[in-house]
């Protein structure tokens, strides 16, 4: 696996093979053909190509924080879905979330298929929060938030989906049964329909 950093993001303590050998979620260390890292203030995020090329973002920050392996074993938990094929991760849906009009839609689905993801690395010890803590001033539930806790971490979601005129509770009940679903329990489009779910409760 040929791994290029041509602007040093990665921390040479904690290599990118161990991640994905070791990772909780399965080993598809032999479809990945090559990762490209790349600096992107956008991120920490992920793609895969077709032919096996993993696009790692990064902010040029993110190796001095001090969950960076954690971030990284989120990250390749998104690679190992989407190899999974019990997954079922779907081009075509995550092509139409990318298209006008869906904005509130495709932020739902990846904050869930977030918190599936540090939930099961949670089971791990494979989760942690940064150190000092994320702040954010939920314009929604008008308060600032510090998330360093895993119920601090639902209620700013929980806070995003009531922004999207969601009910507050059944987004928090959503939020956690997602964070307790086990290895292997939930697929892509169960986030989708969750989302059309709660829409209609509205
Ligand atoms: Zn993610």
């Amino acid at each position: 696996m040929e791994i290029t950093d041509e602007r040093e993001l990665l921390s040479e303590d904690v290599p990118l093979e161990e991640i994905i050998k070791n990772h909780p979620f399965g080993n598809y260390e032999d479809q990945i053909r090559q990762i490209k890292v790349v600096a992107s203030s956008n991120g920490p995020r992920i793609d895969i190509t077709d032919q096996g090329v993993v696009y790692l973002y990064l902010s040029n920050s993110v190796k001095k924080r001090s969950n960076y392996h954690y971030i990284l074993f989120h990250e390749f938990g998104h690679i190992c879905d989407r190899l999974d094929p019990l997954f079922g991760y779907n081009l075509k849906l995550r092509n139409e979330l990318n298209r006008e009009g869906n904005s509130d839609r495709k932020i739902f689905i990846t904050d869930l298929w977030n918190v599936y993801i540090d939930g099961r690395l949670s089971k791990t010890d494979l989760f942690e929060f940064p150190k000092p803590p994320d702040k954010r001033i939920d314009p929604h539930c008008k308060k600032l938030i510090n998330i360093d806790t895993i119920d601090s971490y639902i209620e700013e979601i929980s806070c995003r989906f009531g922004s999207m005129g969601f009910d507050l509770n059944e987004s928090k009940r959503l939020l956690n049964e997602v964070w307790n679903s086990g290895f292997g329990s939930l697929i892509y489009s169960f986030f989708d329909e969750q989302y059309f779910k709660l829409a209609r409760q509205k």
